[in-house]
């Protein structure tokens, strides 16, 4: 496995390359979440590159990027058994030299919910994806649904810029209680890891509502609420229930509607979604 970290060194191995490429762009820190895009970018490629770049345009001021784990040594063994042909592992200044000026602004669909929380966040993470689509050019890039908005805002810069790259989703891989695998549940002491299973237990609450035939937006955004207040210590940023392409808030909830919420648990902010 190659260990990249130059942009030229990436572009010398891409060129030669005859089959498909396909990219997994992580922050590190793996998971089985992450080993679940490098799986599927391994069955459709002939070879696969991840990224690992904790990337700092994405960050906001008061948010975690110095304390954001990070484990190279064990992340680079992990895609050894994976059979990953070249990671990239960028510092800082390679990938935004001191003139470094251009930003990626997506609109509409990176404004509401992590947009509105976080803001500046989805420019840092559409700026550092095109980056990184430009540096590889692979067929196909590998992003998780559980950050499903970050998903839609990819997807709408892909389409918008021409971007000649599939975007390719892959489910949510949860702990067996139900908890989404994030490099940050890392904050939680076991206390907290357990209280972070409210997460899911709203998802779900709210998804058997609408399975069981309630389809007003309030109402299920009201179940969730009602879930995630029997946990105190979890202070709850946003419950929503939105169109999936588009993030706008609907009214009425239908097949394929995007249940989606982001709790605070002691230093952790967790986001979570199900699909309905
Ligand atoms: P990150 O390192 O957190 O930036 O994540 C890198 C990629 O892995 C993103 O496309 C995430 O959506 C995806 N990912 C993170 N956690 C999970 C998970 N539990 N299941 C599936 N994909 C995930």
């Amino acid at each position: 496995m190659l260990r990249l970290h130059r942009i030229e060194q990436v572009r010398k191995w891409r060129k030669p390359q005859k089959g498909s490429v396909g990219l997994v762009p992580t922050m590190g820190f793996l998971h089985e979440g992450h080993l679940s895009l490098v799986r599927e970018a391994r069955t459709a490629n002939d070879a696969v590159i991840v990224s690992i770049f904790v990337n700092p345009t994405q960050f906001g001021q008061n948010e975690d990027l110095t304390t954001y784990p990070r484990d190279i040594e064990r992340d680079l063994e992990l895609l050894k058994d994976e059979g990953v042909d070249a990671v990239f592992a960028p510092s800082v200044e390679e990938m935004y030299n001191e003139r470094f000026s251009t930003s990626i602004a997506v609109g509409a669909v990176a404004q509401p919910l992590e947009g509105a929380t976080r803001p500046g966040h989805f420019e840092g993470v559409a700026t550092v994806v095109a980056k990184l689509l430009n540096i590889v050019s692979p067929a196909r890039a590998y992003f998780g649904q559980k950050d499903a908005q970050q998903l839609a805002v990819i997807r709408r810069m892909s389409k918008d810029l021409n971007f000649d790259v599939e975007i390719v989703a892959c489910p949510t891989v949860r702990d067996s209680d139900g908890l989404a695998m994030s490099s940050r549940n890392a904050y939680l002491n076991s206390d907290e890891r357990k209280i972070a299973t409210v997460l899911f237990k709203a998802l779900t609450a709210a998804k058997a509502a609408f399975d069981a035939g309630d389809t007003s937006a309030d109402s299920l955004k009201e179940r969730m609420r009602a879930v995630l207040a029997v946990e105190e210590s979890a202070a709850v940023d946003y419950v929503s229930v939105a169109d999936p392409d588009t993030m706008a808030e609907l009214g009425l909830a239908r097949d394929g509607a995007l249940v989606s919420l982001a709790v605070r648990i002691g230093r952790a902010r967790l986001i979570d979604n199900l699909v309905l």
